[in-house]
């Protein structure tokens, strides 16, 4: 009897310094791409070098749990502390020619989300297509190589587009300029639904006389690369919608197409369930989680900073983005969240 009593008392006392102690528990890293891309304005790339460092330190510091592992100890209140869980957004293909290698060497665990609708085309993300049109000559000018391109012939014209009906204005004559116009047009594309996107997408390339094809190395992982980069088991695939949308600019059944949808043709890719969903900009509200829910996703990933505790929404799990550090300072700042 006393030692029970003794044991519940312990119990008791956990659960209280639980709830008093802030616990520091698991961390979910965010990754877009593997690649060497120093002129990119939206630093979602960490190069192959630093990802290897980056592991060597994650491996050394912590434990790498796939994000399967993390959804069944959050299940069952044990979320371990220093445990990783590496992530990776969007689905590119250098994901599969890059990081794979990688995770393999140091037998890290990881989950990519796959936004559906790029796969198997060549186009590039608006953010991509938009940085190859309007910055694409401009930045490799500011490496000191040449300032002369295909936007460079437009020097001196306004670049003008009707977005949502109405006109804007922009001039690209030097490279301040042209960053201006990438982020304000970048930031004006980002709420709009897929097909209005696509309008001012359309303009865009008119005016600079381009097809939609993209870089080959910024196009997303095919089918058949979906397929190899999860087949040994270490890289499992989560969904990301088909568009890319923010899921709160969009009415609740367009969002609830986007998210089963991605799940729907994943699935038949694969030939398994997809389990794992993460949220565009890490940005959905109330109407958005319960979409997920119902969609019979297990846990979804945001974007707000913050570690994994046993407390942790599964369908809000913290997720810490990472830049082009040096191993040592991932972990530095790692110990800052
Ligand atoms: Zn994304």
């Amino acid at each position: 009897m006393r030692l029970r009593g003794l044991s519940r008392l312990r119990k008791l006392w956990r659960r209280l310094r639980r709830s008093i102690v802030p616990q520091r528990g698991a961390i979910i890293l965010c990754y877009h791409r593997i690649a060497d891309l120093p002129q990119s304005p939206r630093r979602l790339w960490v190069s192959p070098q630093r990802f290897a460092e980056q592991l060597e330190v994650l491996t050394r510091n912590f434990v790498p749990l796939s994000l399967a592992e993390l959804a069944e100890r959050l299940q069952e209140g044990k979320v371990p502390d220093k445990a990783v869980v590496i992530t990776f957004d969007d689905g590119y293909a250098d994901n599969f020619w890059s990081a794979l290698p990688l995770l393999e060497r140091f037998g890290v665990p990881a989950t990519v989300f796959v936004t559906t609708g790029l796969v198997g085309t060549e186009r590039e993300f608006y953010w991509d297509e938009l940085e190859r049109l309007i910055l694409g000559e401009t930045v490799k000018g500011r490496n000191g190589e040449t300032e002369k391109g295909r936007s460079g012939n437009l020097i001196g014209q306004e670049l003008r587009l009707e977005i949502r009906g109405r006109v804007r204005q922009w001039k690209l004559t030097n490279d301040e300029e042209r960053l201006k116009a990438y982020h304000e047009i970048h930031d004006l594309l980002t709420p709009l639904l897929p097909e209005q996107r696509e309008a001012v997408l359309q303009q865009l390339r008119l005016w600079f006389g381009v097809s939609e094809n993209g870089r080959p190395n910024y196009r997303l992982m095919t089918v058949e690369e979906l397929v190899a980069i999860s087949r040994d088991g270490l890289v499992d695939i989560g969904a990301h919608t088909v568009n890319h949308p923010d899921l709160t600019a969009i009415p609740p059944e367009q969002q609830r197409w986007e998210i089963e949808t991605s799940k729907r043709q994943l699935e038949e890719w694969l030939g398994r369930p997809v389990r794992w969903f993460a949220y565009p900009y890490g940005s959905g509200n109330f109407v958005t989680r319960q979409l997920v829910k119902e969609a019979g996703f297990e846990v979804a990933c945001s974007m707000s900073l913050g570690f994994v505790t046993n407390r942790s929404d599964p369908f809000w799990l913290p997720r810490i983005f990472v830049e082009n550090w040096e191993g040592d300072e991932l972990v530095r700042r790692l110990g800052q969240v």
